[in-house]
């Protein structure tokens, strides 16, 4: 049996070379070596030894039963499996064994193994810059794009959160490179093969053709390893794939994996925190939530998308009767884009295809609910035609609560198929037969308890208690004794019952073929099917998007070109956490105000200011309505932000390290076009660093012309506005008052107001946050020790650089002038 196993495991080894091999030892699944020992560590199982006279080998193994939740767990490890099952009865001999399914963690299409969001799986190839191409099996989705730099690559690659990544072999034996990708994605190594001619015939296999739109080496080798190593999982069937979408990272707005993460779009920094796709995941269907995910990671571009995006959701929000109507509908729904690709792929099973009629009966109410739209609603009602000889077809074959698998039997409806009609008849009157058959015996034997029965020995049997044994008839054939009684069989008994078997046989399997044909017949209409689906995700997204306008009160903002104007602003998240006490903000950005510099304490609220038109900008791409009483939005090409300070602990980088690189590429990337947000740039170093590189930052980009909202607590940088026409400073109010509790106190109103801060009130700060009087009053000595020296050292730098000689009296009491009020201004 060892034997057997390890030429298996060579066999799987040649296709997937990490795998672990789960071989079937009767009631157990076995893993034996090494991979015992990696089982045991992932599983948490204990480790056996199998020993014999001349060897031992560690071994592991789990309860067939118990299969999916560790499978499920090694695919979350990023770890694949082979499953082998004994395939024929256990005899004397070796029993045969067969590998019966491979599972990866970006192939898998049980609905068990995945998750409701996206499963993507991923290839990269480099020829000019990098090429990618991503499948998600379970839908069908097939997309591959290029890139010319690898940080852009990445952004991608994080965005779409693909679940194994294969690389090419010259990436993937470059040790710099690929540990680099190692640390950000599950990398699969050498499976799949990127040879570009293998590449072109598995896309022409694929596809029926190679794409004009896959106009590269590198593309077409992304593509055809991704193709044939899901094939390869697929048991080679790959139907569900029936086109690429060449898309441009170029056309969506630049959304980078830092922005992502400030913007709390899909992951809070806080454990218990909420992220704007909490807010808005109204979505009713697995497929309306995949999509806002979508829209969320790659805004809009083009003026006219976003406008009818705009202009559906406006729709949606006006008529109360038809979002209800929608809404109550997609309720009802299954996720149809899974359903066609199962569908499609001739995988579906019954239930699933019960579910796919049942969701395709919504579809004319939706088309009926629709009726009189235009633009982008009215497109979605087209594509939702409603297929209704599909229905009707399921509905007439399959019985309505269908059991789980096939082989089952009880599948197909009465009066669909003659044959199968008419094998159950015959069934039905032999069993008939069988329970009119106990009364009529008893009449003629005399044996009132005479009885019928059947168990899996004997089938069925006549018992008749002992005392009765006198009256047993001549044609009865003693099969069994027991204590009181004994039992009976009669040849017309065994002809019957042999011939119930066979029906029942027959028609169990005539009922497969029939759920089979149906099945197939389905992908004749895998095009149709994928069109609705997509549509249906879509009217979901817009609906959430409405009922969210709606309830929460937000407004459709004018798509525009020039400035941004909102008017009374709120952040979508803290809002919903204030509790009504939310201060909403009004925010310009535009021609002669393109850098807003925005000091005041901490805890003003500097950052959710900023997050909040950065929030709204990118709602308003997506298509969506924003926080605010009135809102004019330009398209920006990009959103960058660097806020908040994180650790890359596992990339070995300290935070100043991580924030000087995110500014980098900010700085390298913004265009007068891009809207960015730094929040706080320069404190993860000393002070006069960070001052002289927040100061250096914040004029490139003033120069660069991006509409720039900048937070920070140097002061000095709001001298700034003097001389750089279109940088405005603001700050946020907050108010002394040394009244309460005699200690001293800081109030904050959260409210964005013209002009500079005038101090930081960090002391302050401390105060509130609880620091020890003692400490608090000595800081408050230092600070105004140190602005004094520092008002002289100025003071000393402005004489010495005095020229005497070119001097009048007038300009020389002037100076004396501001000296004094500059010293004293302050206290005065
Ligand atoms: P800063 O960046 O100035 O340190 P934050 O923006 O982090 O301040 O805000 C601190 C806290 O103040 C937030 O967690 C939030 O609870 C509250 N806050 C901020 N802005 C507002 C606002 N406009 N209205 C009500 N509360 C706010």
């Amino acid at each position: 049996m060892l034997e057997q196993y390890v030429t298996m495991r060579d066999e799987v080894a040649a296709q997937l070379p990490h795998a672990i091999l789960l071989f079937q030892v009767g009631d157990f699944y076995e893993t034996f070596g090494e991979d015992a020992e990696r089982t045991a560590r992932l599983l948490g199982l204990a480790l056996t030894h199998k020993s014999s006279k001349d060897f031992s080998t560690p071994m592991a193994g789990i309860p067939l039963r118990t299969l999916d939740g560790f499978v499920e767990k090694l695919l979350a490890a990023g770890v694949c499996v082979a499953v082998a099952d004994q395939v024929e009865e256990p005899g004397s001999g070796l029993v045969e064994r067969k590998v019966v399914q491979l599972l990866t963690p970006g192939t898998v299409t049980e609905e068990r193994h995945l998750s409701a969001d996206e499963n993507y799986l991923a290839a990269v190839a480099t020829g000019e810059g990098y090429a990618l191409s991503l499948l998600d099996v379970s839908t069908g989705e097939f997309r591959a794009a290029a890139f010319h730099t690898r940080l852009a690559l990445y952004d991608e690659l994080s965005r779409c959160r693909a679940r194994e990544v294969l690389l090419a072999p010259e990436l993937g034996s470059n040790p710099a490179l690929l540990a680099d990708f190692q640390t950000r994605f599950p990398v699969m190594l050498s499976p799949a093969n990127f040879d570009e001619a293998a590449a072109q015939a598995e896309i022409a296999a694929t596809l029926g053709e190679i794409p004009e739109t896959l106009n590269t080496a590198a593309l077409r080798r992304a593509c055809g390893a991704v193709l044939g190593y899901a094939r390869l999982t697929q048991q080679g069937r790959l139907d569900m794939v029936r086109r690429v979408v060449r898309f441009e990272p170029g056309a969506h707005m630049r959304l980078s994996e830092a922005a992502v993460r400030a913007l709390e779009l899909f992951h809070a920094q806080s454990p218990q925190g909420v992220t704007l796709m909490d807010i808005l995941a109204q979505t009713r269907t697995a497929g309306g939530r995949r999509r806002l995910r979508a829209w969320l990671r790659s805004p809009l571009l083009d003026e006219l998308s976003i406008r009818s995006r705009l202009d559906a959701v406006e729709a949606l929000t006006r008529a109360a009767d038809l979002r209800g109507g929608v809404r109550s509908l997609l309720y009802r729904a299954h996720d149809l884009e899974r359903l066609a690709a199962r569908v499609s792929t001739r995988r579906a099973a019954p239930r699933e295809v019960a579910s796919l009629a049942r969701t395709l009966e919504l579809l004319p109410e939706a088309e009926k609910l629709l009726a009189g739209q235009e633009g982008t609603l009215g497109h979605i009602r087209d594509r939702l035609a409603a297929l209704p000889e599909v229905v009707t077809r399921i509905r007439a074959a399959l019985v309505d609560e269908p059991p789980l698998r096939s082989g089952e039997g009880g599948l197909i409806r009465e009066g669909f198929h003659a044959e199968l009609d008419d094998l159950r008849a015959q069934a039905l009157s032999h069993r008939e037969w069988l329970a009119a058959l106990e009364v009529s015996e008893r009449e003629r034997t005399g044996i009132g308890s005479l009885k019928v029965g059947f168990n899996n020995v004997f089938g069925y049997y006549l018992e008749v208690t002992s005392a009765h044994l006198s009256k047993v008839p001549h044609d009865y054939k003693q099969i069994a004794t027991l204590k009181d009684r004994a039992r009976f069989t009669r040849t017309d008994l065994r002809e019957r019952e042999r011939e119930i078997a066979r029906l029942e046989a027959a028609a169990g399997r005539l009922e497969v073929d029939v759920f089979t044909e149906l099945r197939d017949s389905l992908t004749a209409h895998a095009e149709a099917l994928g069109e609705a689906a997509g549509a249906l995700s879509e009217l979901d997204v817009l609906s959430a998007l409405a009922e969210i306008a709606v309830e929460a009160g937000w407004v459709r903002p004018q798509t525009g070109s020039g400035p941004l104007r909102l008017t009374q602003a709120r952040h979508p998240v803290v809002e919903r956490s204030a509790g009504g006490k939310f201060v909403p903000n009004d925010a310009e950005l535009g021609a002669g105000r393109h850098t807003l510099l925005l000091t005041g304490p901490n805890m003003a609220g500097k950052s959710t200011y900023l997050r909040t038109v950065a929030l709204c900008a990118l709602l308003h791409q997506i298509g969506s309505f924003v926080p605010a009483d009135h809102a004019e939005l330009p398209v920006y090409d990009a959103i960058h932000t660097r806020i908040g300070a994180s650790d890359d602990l596992a990339g070995g980088r300290s935070t100043f390290m991580v924030e000087m690189t995110e500014l980098a590429s900010i700085l390298h990337g913004a265009t007068s076009r891009s809207l960015v947000i730094l929040d706080e740039v320069g404190r993860g170093t000393s002070t006069l660093d960070g001052l002289a590189i927040a100061q250096a930052a914040l004029e490139h980009l003033h120069a660069a012309g991006a509409h720039t909202l900048f937070a920070t607590h140097y002061f000095e940088l709001t001298r700034l506005e003097l001389d750089h026409p279109g940088l405005v400073n603001l700050h946020v109010a907050a108010e002394e008052d040394d009244s309460v509790d005699g200690k001293g106190g800081l109030t904050f109103y959260h409210q964005v107001i013209p002009g500079a801060a005038r101090q930081s009130y960090g002391v302050e700060v401390a105060k509130l946050a609880g620091l020890p009087a003692p400490v608090t009053a000595r800081a408050a000595r230092l600070l105004s020790a140190l602005n004094a020296q520092g008002d002289e050292g100025k003071l000393r730098r402005e004489l010495a650089a005095l020229d005497l000689g070119r001097l009048t009296p007038i300009q020389a009491l002037e100076l004396l002038h501001a000296w004094q009020r500059d010293l004293l201004g302050e206290t005065q």
